[in-house]
């Protein structure tokens, strides 16, 4: 369960993954005999594979699956920044990456304050710097747009007999640089 942005060509699926002292990391959590455990290690079926007690939860990962729309290719970004599990309430400071987490209920991405401020740190280091290679390229079309659509009224404007003074007036140019921007496209 985790958190979606989707762009044109992009789909981006983050979460907090549980990682545990010696740096091994949760796929998924199960339970056995009514206790909590996460799976680190998938074998070939399920009973091969290899848990560890959810209660031993030392922290999380911020991890985002980025995949392509139209490709099955995918990658993945994580942030250096692990998430440290604190032992008491008083302790938790969310943005300073300090989570408290009781043993019966480990699934921090849950609570609306960690998912605030993990998702804010997944924008900020993540999201944007992707997104504004988008933007840019969105100005860039919409510039190209507008360019064609100014060739066509100045196109028109002549077939209507203005003179290039009248043109050169109603896009802010001089009647000089206006002539030598259109006179070989009209
Ligand atoms: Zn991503």
């Amino acid at each position: 369960m985790g958190w979606i942005h989707e762009t044109d060509t992009h789909l981006h699926e983050a979460a907090l993954v549980a990682v545990f002292e010696d740096g091994a990391e949760s796929h998924a959590s199960t339970m056995v005999d009514g206790a909590d455990y996460e799976i680190v290690e998938r074998g070939r079926t399920s009973s091969e594979d290899r848990l560890r007690p959810s209660t031993e939860i030392v922290g999380w990962l911020l991890r985002c699956h980025c995949g392509r729309s139209n490709s099955s290719d995918g990658s993945s970004w994580t942030d250096p920044v692990q998430w440290t599990r604190v032992p008491s309430a008083s302790l938790e400071d969310l943005a300073r990456h300090r989570v408290f987490a009781p043993d019966a209920d480990l699934d921090v991405g849950v609570r609306a304050e960690v998912a605030a401020a993990a998702t804010a740190v997944w924008r900020r280091e993540h999201l944007d710097p992707l997104d504004v290679d988008g933007e840019i390229r969105a100005a860039v079309t919409a510039r190209r747009d507008a360019d064609a659509q100014l060739d066509a009224a100045v196109a028109k404007a002549r077939r209507l007999g203005r003179s290039w003074a009248e043109i050169g007036a109603a896009t802010g140019m001089t009647r000089q640089a206006a002539n030598e921007r259109w006179k070989d496209r009209t």
